[in-house]
């Protein structure tokens, strides 16, 4: 099924140069850049963004990391969107992220790892709409797309 994912290459991305990267991995992976803007987070939206995480101890640090610099927000659009952004960008702790995904080529800290990617397609939906307005999001298609992404 065609899916929709939210993708953010963090202030740790963007000030290590990483952002090209990520969206090239993303790219020759075969999704579909489908919206892209830089943004600086504020408290606000960090807080709804990651509001599953409220009140957790790394929660204050979190705030903090993510406010720092700005952001590079995608939608990335294509089958599977969502898990085939997650297992591209690796687990959580980069410590532990397999060597061939974002974080596991590029992290090693659990707090500067690089990358965001919506857990489902629920959460997909509801972080798209923090960051972006349906007028900003664009689906389209290669002439080939059949042998990219069989859609
Ligand atoms: N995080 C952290 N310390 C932790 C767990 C999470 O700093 O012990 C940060 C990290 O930036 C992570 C984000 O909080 O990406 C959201 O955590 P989540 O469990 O949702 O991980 P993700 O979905 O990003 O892999
Ligand atoms: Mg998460």
């Amino acid at each position: 099924m065609t899916e929709r994912t939210l993708v953010l290459a963090k202030p740790d991305a963007v000030a290590r140069g990483l952002t090209g990267e990520i969206i090239k991995r993303l790219e020759t992976r075969g999704l579909r850049l489908a919206a892209l803007k830089m943004i600086w987070i504020d408290e606000e939206l960090a807080t709804r963004h990651y509001s599953a995480h409220v009140g957790k101890p790394f929660f204050e640090g979190l705030v903090q990391y993510i406010t720092s610099l700005p952001v590079v927000a995608m939608v990335w659009e294509g089958p599977s969107a969502v898990s085939v952004m997650r297992t591209t960008m690796g687990a959580t702790n980069p410590a532990q992220a397999q060597p061939g995904t974002i974080r596991g080529d590029f992290g090693m800290d659990i707090s500067n790892n690089l990358v965001h990617g919506s857990d489902s397609l629920e959460s997909a939906e509801k972080e798209i709409e923090l960051f972006f307005r349906e007028e900003e999001i664009f689906s389209w298609k290669r002439p080939h797309e059949t042998y990219i992404s069989g859609e």
